[in-house]
């Protein structure tokens, strides 16, 4: 098959714009007239520290990081930051806590899906803390074992002064999202929050990173992403992190806390410029190409409103299927996702036949995590509208014909 007879909606790694795609394949042969590929230049040359900074730069712009904040790169992926998380705030509370206990060491842990459940899981595995589960949506869906929507306000248990508060702002596999609106019911609970208490409040993005703006960056003490959604190949994580959550674990580990792998220390990867060892260099070139292919495009507000029509054209089929009892959403409205749409397709044989038939017209990727089932779409940015309204009009027709 050509790429021009196919959509992917594969969640992550997902489409990446085809232009950009192509320019990467020039540099990766010859990059900028030096007569040697990116992936073979060294990571200490003038050319790459530019990417470095010019990637730092462009994601500063296009979110309007404060300069409170750092933008750092790694690897490991954002699985990565479930563990490093953990170690360097626990290392940032023994610094200001020696006294207490790792029993007083609290973790709060937001969960609203599979990823947050997954984080926390692994803040319970390394210890050196307790987690405290503030929420867990499953227990305000109807059937007590789907992620369905974000909780109400009422029915988050944050403990007093926590080492952090860990949530996921977009969970990918079960198309459950925080709303932007602070008046919405499903909106992040800020107001829960002491500001003064300063308590590190940590934000996986990995799933929306760069889909639309980040309201609440200055509030938050870390904000992460995997960049295999919206930015470029996956084996690039990206750090915005709080200038005082780069803290000396050292220092810290004489208190008692565990020592910090150096490659997962924010501080080592922020005083070395995020080049303490060889980064992933390619998927950081493709992801300015992908940035600067963004800027060109109208930046943030353009990239904002083409992401909220795609999911407002897809929600509305969807929503028509639902009416004529084809299909099932996962989700609640206030909840629902921009980048990741779920739902069933109900009756004997028909989910198997919708996939199969979308399969044939050169939809790709379409069945939801292994996890959970049903049917999956990912919006992400390389999607366009075009490509969004096609594939509504193909839902519209299987309705047509399937529906009673
Ligand atoms: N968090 C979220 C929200 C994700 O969507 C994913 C992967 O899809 C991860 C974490 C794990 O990312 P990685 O595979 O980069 O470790």
């Amino acid at each position: 098959l050509e790429r021009t007879q196919v959509i992917n909606f594969n969640s992550g790694p997902c489409a990446l714009p085809t232009s950009v795609l192509e320019e990467a394949a020039k540099g990766l042969i010859n990059y900028k007239g030096t007569g040697i590929g990116l992936a073979e230049l060294s990571h200490r040359s003038g050319y790459f520290g530019a990417i470095v900074n010019d990637l730092a730069a462009l994601i500063r712009t296009q979110l309007d990081v404060p300069p409170t904040h750092e933008v750092l790169f790694t690897q490991g992926g954002a699985t990565g930051q479930f563990s490093a998380v953990v170690l360097n705030l626990l290392a940032r509370h023994r610094l200001l806590y020696p006294e207490l206990t790792d029993e007083e060491r609290v973790m709060d842990y937001v969960v609203t899906g599979n990823w947050s459940k997954k984080a926390s899981e692994e803040a319970t595995r390394l210890g050196g803390g307790v987690v405290n589960i503030v929420t867990d949506a499953r227990t305000v869906s109807e059937d007590h074992k789907t992620f369905a929507s974000i909780p109400p306000h009422g029915s988050f248990q944050f403990s007093k002064k926590p080492a952090f508060v860990y949530y996921c702002e977009n969970e990918t596999i079960d198309g459950v999202q925080f709303s932007t609106d602070p008046k919405s019911s499903a909106s992040f609970p800020w107001e829960a929050i002491k500001e003064e208490d300063f308590v590190p409040v940590v934000g996986d993005y990995s799933s929306s990173f760069l889909s639309r703006p980040i309201p609440d960056i200055a509030r938050h003490a870390l904000i992460y992403a995997g960049a295999q959604k919206n930015l470029g190949p996956a084996g690039l994580t990206v750090l915005i992190v709080r200038k005082d959550c780069l803290v000396d674990t050292d220092a810290a580990a004489k208190l008692g806390a565990q020592p910090v792998p150096i490659t997962m220390d924010w501080k080592v990867i922020h005083a070395n410029n995020s080049l303490y060892n060889t980064p992933p260099m390619f998927a950081m070139y493709v992801s300015q190409l992908v940035l600067e292919h963004a800027q060109s495009l109208g930046g943030m507000p353009a990239i904002t409103l083409m992401n909220e029509r795609k999911k407002d054209i897809l929600y509305e089929v969807l929503d028509e299927g639902a009416a004529k009892g084809l299909f099932r959403l996962r989700v609640h409205k206030d909840s629902r996702s921009w980048m990741n749409q779920t739902f069933h397709v109900l009756g004997e044989g028909k989910e198997e036949l919708f996939l199969e038939q979308a399969d044939k017209a050169g939809f790709k990727a379409l069945a939801g995590h292994r996890s959970v089932g049903g049917v999956r779409v990912s919006l992400y940015n390389a999607i366009s509208e075009e490509q969004t309204a096609v594939l509504v009009n193909f839902i519209r027709e299987f309705i047509k014909q399937n529906a009673a």
